[in-house]
């Protein structure tokens, strides 16, 4: 077998139109979307080797447009921050770099110019990417491959919906030692050259300024994007976080998270890197394996969820019986009942509710533990579960900067669809069988009146 059917049967590739490569083509494109880094990245390893075998430099295409749903302008500062840093580990390995936002943003018009033999391209599993890829594969005139590059293991391998963590768990671990490897970094034989005409915004130009993004939630300065940023907490986060992060995760006055989510959900870190780091730290390993199975199992068990559930970001993705208690208290009264800009505000009867409402505003960013309360109080607080699950995913998605996440869906799934998790009797008014969360629960994991305070003070 040669080495680009190697290639394209390896079970991250999938391939999106078929036939061989263009032979007089210049080059192999890697259009560039969710994994947003130069290094650690499966989808860039696979043009450089297609582009190895055919002999050809390789080029990252990266267009950032401003009508994804619901993005605005605080993701796209993040994902800016990250562009120099991108760029400058694609120079390294002599790896071409095309900047061309939104309105020159089109891959076909690029390829028309640069003739590529082919076209590589990276995985996500929501439906608008979904879509893109799809127009993508209909109108270039050379195979496109994508590359499951923002998982350990290859979403396909795990071949269905997976019911919960404890049914996808022995699977992942199963397959991890097959592909929890250190990341080879191939650079290409031949360097890109960029032709003369082919136009591209130099890494660090200002192009957020007249970028048409919706300016529904400002720019934030609690994290900066970008590999080096990501590194960066990472770093910190191995030596002051990890040890003990096992009993402190829950805790969201002791700041005992990694706080990496935006780095992961802009692709600014590869999830591999980060998972070898935290497995080959030196801190207990209860504490190693307690990060391994949110960032590892749980993450991909969300992962799971959006690749095979077109439903993911709606109440009808969650579960039959959720979906059946639900209906069954639809009726319940509801002693509050707030509207959207009430609790937009964060102007409800509860402070904590509210606290974690402005942190997430003010900072882009709200503690894991909090974030299940927060969802879950909106069952409570609004019209209908329908209502609920709008509601947290609009207000989560427009200021969480880790947020259009399947972690995001699969969490507001599991908060108010019992996504992933079980009945749990007895009933409750409104929440029928849907477990419940209490801010007395909250009050025996944590201060919940430091963490207020905390929060109104502006430091958290
Ligand atoms: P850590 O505890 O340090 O964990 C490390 C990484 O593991 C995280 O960065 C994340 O990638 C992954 N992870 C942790 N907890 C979970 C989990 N429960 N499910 C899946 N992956 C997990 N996560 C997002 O990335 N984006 C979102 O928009 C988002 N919205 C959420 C909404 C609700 C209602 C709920 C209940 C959860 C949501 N989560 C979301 C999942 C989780 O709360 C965050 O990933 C986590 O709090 C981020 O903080 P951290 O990076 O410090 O996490």
């Amino acid at each position: 077998m040669d080495v680009l059917e190697k290639l394209a049967g390896s079970p991250r590739v999938s391939v999106r139109r078929s036939g061989p490569p263009d032979p007089e083509g210049t080059c192999v494109v890697y259009w560039m979307q969710r994994a947003q880094r130069g290094v650690d990245n499966p989808a860039l390893d696979t043009a450089v080797r297609a582009a190895d075998a055919l002999g050809k430099p390789v080029v990252v295409f990266f267009a950032p447009v401003p009508f994804y749903p619901r993005a605005n302008l605080r993701h796209y500062a993040f994902l800016a921050q990250g562009v120099p840093d991108m760029a400058r580990a694609l120079a390294a390995k002599g790896v071409g770099f095309v900047l061309r936002p939104y309105p020159r943003h089109s891959l076909i018009r690029f390829c028309e110019e640069v003739r590529p033999c082919l076209v590589v391209g990276d995985e996500n599993p929501l439906q608008e990417p979904g879509r893109w890829r799809k127009v993508a594969a209909e109108r270039l005139r050379v195979p496109l491959w994508t590359v499951d590059a923002d998982v350990i293991v290859p979403s396909r391998l795990l071949l269905k919906e997976q019911y919960a963590a404890r049914t996808i768990r022995p699977r992942i671990n199963a397959l991890l030692p097959a592909f929890l490897e250190e990341p080879e970094e191939p650079r290409p034989r031949k360097r890109w050259r960029p032709p003369p005409d082919v136009e591209s915004l130099p890494p660090s130009a200002p192009w957020l300024d007249a970028f048409p993004a919706a300016r529904d939630a400002w720019p934030v300065d609690s994290f900066t994007g970008g590999t080096k940023a990501g590194l960066a907490a990472l770093d910190r986060f191995l030596r002051e976080g990890l040890t003990g992060y096992a009993t402190r995760r829950n805790d969201p006055s002791a700041a005992g998270t990694s706080r990496l989510s935006p780095y992961l959900h802009f692709g600014h870190l590869g999830p591999r890197s980060v998972a070898l780091a935290v497995k080959n730290a030196g801190a207990p390993a209860g504490d190693r394996e307690a990060f391994l199975e949110e960032m590892v199992v749980r993450r991909e068990l969300a992962i799971n969820y959006a690749a095979f559930n077109p439903a993911c970001d709606a109440l009808e993705g969650c579960e039959p019986w959720a979906l059946k208690t639900l209906r069954e208290h639809a009726a319940d009264p509801r002693p509050h009942l707030y509207g959207p800009d009430e609790l937009e505000a964060g102007e409800t009867h509860d402070p904590l509710w509210n606290a974690a409402q402005h942190q997430m505003v003010r900072t882009g960013w709200m503690h894991g533990y909090l974030r299940m309360y927060w969802a879950k109080k909106l069952l409570e607080w609004t019209p209908s579960p329908g209502e609920a699950f709008e509601t947290a995913v609009r207000l989560n998605d427009r200021y969480e900067l880790d947020g259009r996440d399947p972690n995001g869906y699969a969490g507001i799934a599991w908060a108010i669809g019992g996504k992933h998790d079980r009945p749990w009797p007895p009933r409750k008014p409104v929440l029928g069988l849907i477990r419940p969360m209490t801010e007395k629960g909250c009050r025996r994991k944590f201060d919940v009146d430091g963490y207020i305070a905390e929060v109104e003070r502006g430091e958290a």
